[in-house]
């Protein structure tokens, strides 16, 4: 097994950034031409690995996690006391959860995740990182300017709600656990995951609309 060196990562992702294209889909595909050329992908597996992570897996599992926190005490203390063992017990367990951290909205704090050098993503449990994600806008100014950012997205913070953004590593990924809203006391764990959004999760959306698949 090689040793992983943080700093050598550090800099292929620089180096990486200064020699490929600046919008993330030409890089994609520049990538995917060359792997496929060299014969090191089938472009048939890379359509299967992007089907079931944006169908199968993300963000349904965090929907999930989110709504078993709310759904059960003993759960919740055990994600925030350790994430990965928590979300383990659902069998969720990937490479991208192996170091995760949960942070918790309530009425008094706002959670916001980015990863301001490249794209580290919760993605076993979110699934494909949307496009904004990966874009330096946001990675620059989640960390500047979170509420102007926040405002973008539609979300209003009031002054007195203090907002934390965390910023996101190969060794250290986030999932925000937003407040469930009211009114869903006597919903089970399928209706109360229905109204998680992937937003949510990341901190870029906050009061969860009460919809009609979640009173079914
Ligand atoms: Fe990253």
């Amino acid at each position: 097994m090689t040793n992983y060196d943080a700093q050598e990562v550090a800099r292929i992702h620089q180096e990486l950034r200064e020699r490929l294209p600046r919008d993330p889909a030409s890089r994609v595909e520049a990538l995917e031409k060359i792997l496929t050329e060299k014969g090191l992908v089938d472009p048939q597996s890379i359509d299967a690995w992007v089907e079931a992570y944006q169908d199968h897996i993300g963000p349904k599992r965090g929907a999930s996690v989110v709504a078993r926190a709310w759904s059960d005490v003993g759960f919740k203390q055990r994600l925030m006391a350790d994430a990965p063992a928590a979300i383990d017990e659902l069998g969720y367990l990937g490479r991208a959860t192996g170091h995760l951290k949960v942070v918790e909205n309530t009425t008094t704090v706002h959670n916001l995740v980015v990863c301001t050098l490249c794209s580290c993503y919760p993605f076993s449990i979110l699934g494909m990182a949307p496009a904004w994600y990966k874009v330096a806008a946001y990675r620059s100014r989640a960390v500047r300017d979170p509420r102007g950012v926040l405002e973008e997205f539609g979300v209003e913070i009031s002054n007195d709600i203090e907002v934390r953004v965390w910023d996101s590593t190969a060794e250290l990924r986030y999932l925000v656990l937003p407040q469930r809203p009211d009114g869903t006391e006597h919903f089970d764990e399928d209706a109360l995951a229905s109204l998680v959004t992937r937003n949510s999760m990341i901190g870029t959306d906050r009061d969860l609309k009460v919809t009609a698949l979640g009173e079914d």
